[in-house]
């Protein structure tokens, strides 16, 4: 059990595969109370059962649908009686230049990576301010600082996620609410399976040969959630160490 960790409710979207379902793994090993959205139910199932979560931890949440992840946090609360932590990371990365003109992929990367985060801290807020405490964390991405030829939308998206999380961190403080902003590089899982145009997903596939495995991310979690309630760790960015 871990100081910061162990009893907290938190709730994860994307915990399916990759950095949450990690995440869920190292949270549930230092004794946080989960509770997990994504699409794939019976994934989250079989996670929560094998980490012994409870009837209610697996919810099947579509983050573009605001009611569903509305659901997904007050069936938190309704279960746990509060909530402390909500890590909005649901997200995909569908890389084309825009010349190829692949507006459902804009779509979907809009309506996943910046609207699911705003509906995440939409439906966490309210529980949050009354309790007088939470934590916020929303996952950005190298790609939130930079940008290349094939990603303008993805790195758009992912900037988003970092103005979002620095203006909510400003008007938060006075709720006693912590913001927390995680921008990984190559992390091993399945996030390059979404690009479907053959070149680029090939280039992918040989850069993400040197990724780094997903319990990265969940150490970089669980150490901005295990300090001390008035340290407030505003963003980490880590990559590999071979990555540019
Ligand atoms: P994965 O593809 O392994 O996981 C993505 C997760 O997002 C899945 O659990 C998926 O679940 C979920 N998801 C996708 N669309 C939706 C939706 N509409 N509603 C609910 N959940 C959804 O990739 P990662 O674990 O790598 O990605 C997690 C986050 O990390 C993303 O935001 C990504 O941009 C970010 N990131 C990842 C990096 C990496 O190198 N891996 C680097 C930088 C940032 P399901 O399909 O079941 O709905």
């Amino acid at each position: 059990m871990t100081q910061g960790i162990d009893n907290k409710v938190v709730v994860i979207t994307g915990a399916s595969s990759g950095l949450g379902e990690a995440t869920a793994r190292r949270l549930a090993r230092d004794g946080a109370r989960l509770v997990l959205g994504a699409r794939r139910l019976d994934r989250l199932q079989a996670l929560a059962e094998e980490l012994s979560l409870g009837d209610d931890a697996a919810v099947q949440t579509d983050v573009t649908q605001y009611d569903q992840v509305k659901r997904l946090v007050d069936g938190a609360v309704r279960s746990h009686g509060r909530i402390d932590v909500i890590i909005n990371n649901a997200g995909l990365m569908p890389h084309s230049p825009l010349e190829r003109g692949k507006v459902e992929d804009w779509d979907r990367m809009i309506d996943v990576n910046i609207k699911g985060v705003l509906y995440g801290i939409g439906a966490a807020l309210p529980y949050m301010k009354e309790q007088k405490s939470g934590h916020i964390i929303n996952v950005s991405s190298v790609a939130g600082h930079k940008v290349r030829a094939g990603g303008a939308v993805y790195s758009a998206t992912k900037h988003a996620v970092r103005v979002i999380s620095e203006g909510l961190r400003q008007e938060v403080k006075p709720y006693n609410i912590r913001t927390t902003i995680i921008s990984p590089g190559m992390v091993a899982t399945e996030l390059p399976d979404s690009i479907t145009e053959p070149d680029i997903a090939e280039a992918m596939q040989k850069a993400y040969e040197s990724a780094i495995p997903a319990e990265s991310f969940a150490s970089v979690v669980a150490f901005a959630m295990s300090q001390p309630e008035d340290v407030d760790v505003n963003e980490i960015l880590f990559r590999p160490t071979s990555q540019e």
